[in-house]
């Protein structure tokens, strides 16, 4: 499905190829766009420099979290070294969130075309999707953005000495990288996750794809299962229903987005059935066999076994720390094999000398996080600094369609920690903006400490949730109440408002009878 023999080159002068446990990673097929992405973010020919007697800060590991330490540290004033194995940009950039909100936006573009009568155009019986062509805009866009994140923009542009290969730990304070040593005072590990292997036997044969070879396909494929129903794989079943792939979700709880509030997830699954995505709960896959040239996936559903054909499985859920060829044993760093490098709430491993960002020690495995953290390393790290990540208000964003945010706490959450709660919802149908481009698919919720305005938590499902969210999160972040956002004023009409309409409806509480009847009274007293 994707092509094998087209593959962008990445440089073989490395060693990488032979130490990751799954093996290299491919940027596939092979367009110009790709080309220019790869010579970006691991260019043809490049020599790593010769290492300095001594540097401020190595990092391992040039993601979001990497990029951000070396170039933060950099543009400060400190010698770092940058050591990425594969290539620069880490997950987000090649395999995560730009290809994925990049075919979103297509999926997103086409279903609104198929609504054309709706809003009175007319777009042919059925808009169809051209798979290739989405591809082709998500490559395109992909390689548009990935100078900001390229070798020559790190050593150039920000002094970094940007080296190719694994890093590994020699010593506390040593990290050997392609046959050379280089010596640092402190050093951060940003080595990510990927996605790990599927439990169920038969995989391995049947063969699936997972982040990393799902932005390479360049045909759709006819049927697909997607294994789990969490944000990855609700984006991209969504996405690929919407091109025109027969979607089904096996997922071994009773509702998507298992996380989420009930009422949003029941809100997604109504989606999801109008974009024709299946969905199979309460059902767990048992092993996969390839059958010619279907997949055939036997799963157990209530207790009756079940099998599911397809053409590709996607696995959508399990994340794995990358820690293959780290040598973490040398420098005496704790690490867990499965939740990945230990780190104290100041991002210090058991080696004082080394601190850890983004998703090798973090469980909110997101971009922002990513990038929060390496700003807490860059202070802890070299300006002994204090800051803690447990301090850090992290939201987050389900790219569906509605779109799932949340951020804080969730209502059951704080009544676990003994906290009184109230809660406030207000529907979109409530507001005029989504009421106008018909996307009143969704709500605003807050959870507000019992008796004040005092934000704990909000979950928003709305078309653009993921914008909507920040408002809340400076209110967390700032220590604002919801009557902040009360008084803020808010451009008519917009789906924002809704935040302004929680505010509102918490005002509407504090009017008791005690309240009302003396304002009452005193409007009969003016009217004389
Ligand atoms: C499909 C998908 C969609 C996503 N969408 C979003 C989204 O919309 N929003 C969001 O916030 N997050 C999203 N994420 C999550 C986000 O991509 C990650 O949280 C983020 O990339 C983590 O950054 P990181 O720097 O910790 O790790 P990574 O990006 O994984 O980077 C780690 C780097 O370290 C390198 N490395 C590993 N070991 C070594 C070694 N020993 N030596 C040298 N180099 C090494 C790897 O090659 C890699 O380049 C998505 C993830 C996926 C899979």
């Amino acid at each position: 499905m994707y092509c094998m023999l087209n593959r962008a080159k990445i440089p073989p002068a490395d060693d990488h190829r032979k130490q990751t446990m799954d093996g290299p990673s491919q940027i596939l097929p092979t367009t110009g766009e790709n080309r220019a992405l790869v010579d970006n973010v691991h260019p043809g020919g490049w020599v790593n420099p010769e290492p300095a007697t001594c540097y401020n800060l190595v990092v391992i590991g040039a993601g979001t979290a990497g990029l951000v330490c070396a170039a933060g540290a950099a543009s400060l004033g400190a010698k770092v070294a940058l050591i990425e194995r594969h290539l620069l940009g880490g997950d987000c950039l090649n395999y995560g969130c730009v290809p994925s909100k990049g075919i979103i936006r297509s999926a997103r573009a086409v279903r609104d075309a198929r609504r054309g009568a709706e809003f009175g155009f007319s777009c042919g019986e059925r808009a169809e999707a051209d798979f290739a062509s989405a591809m082709a805009r998500m490559q395109r866009i992909r390689a548009g953005l990935s100078p900001h994140d390229s070798a020559r923009r790190f050593r150039d542009e920000l002094g970094v000495d940007v080296f190719f290969g694994t890093g590994t730990f020699t010593g506390a304070d040593t990290i050997a990288v392609q046959g050379k040593s280089l010596r640092f005072k402190r050093a951060a590990i940003c080595t990510g996750a990927r996605a790990a292997p599927p439990p169920f036997p038969g995989s391995g044969e049947a063969g699936y794809l997972t982040n990393e070879t799902v932005f390479s396909l360049t045909s759709l494929p006819r049927r697909l299962a997607v294994i789990g129903s969490g944000p990855i794989g609700c984006e991209l079943a969504q996405t690929f229903a919407r091109f025109g792939s027969q979607v089904t979700i096996l997922e071994r709880g009773s509702h998507i987005l298992p996380r989420e509030d009930r009422d949003a997830a029941d809100i997604l699954k109504s989606a999801f059935i109008r974009d024709g995505v299946r969905l199979a709960l309460d059902t767990k896959t048992v092993s996969v066999a390839r059958k010619g040239d279907e997949k055939v996936i036997s799963a157990e559903h209530s207790g009756k076994g079940i099998e599911i054909v397809v053409d590709e499985i996607l696995v959508g859920v399990g994340r794995a720390p990358n820690m293959d060829g780290l040598g973490l044993e040398a420098a005496g760093i704790a690490f867990d094999p499965q939740q990945g490098v230990k780190v104290d709430d100041m991002l210090r491993t058991s080696n004082p000398r080394v601190y850890a960002a983004g998703d090798i020690c973090f469980p909110y495995k997101f971009t922002h996080s990513a990038d929060a953290l390496a700003r807490i390393v860059i202070a802890n790290a070299l300006f002994m600094g204090r800051q803690k990540s447990s301090a850090l208000v992290i939201p987050w964003c389900t790219y569906t369609d509605p779109e799932v945010a949340h951020v804080g706490l969730y209502e059951q959450e704080a009544r676990d920690r003994g906290i009184g709660v109230t809660t406030l919802t207000v529907p979109l149908t409530d507001v005029d903006r989504a009421v106008l481009d018909g996307e009143t698919e969704g709500f605003a919720r807050v959870h507000l400490k019992k008796g004040s305005d005092h934000i704990l938590g909000s979950t928003i499902v709305a078309r653009h949730a993921g914008e909507m969210i920040s408002e809340m999160t400076l209110a967390m972040t700032s220590g604002l109440g919801l009557s902040a956002i009360g008084r803020t004023i808010h451009p008519y009409p917009t789906q924002a408002e809704a935040l302004k309409k929680l505010a509102d409806a918490y005002n509407r509480t504090r009017l008791t009878p005690f309240v009302s009847k003396a304002l009452a009274s005193w409007l009969r007293l003016m009217r004389g």
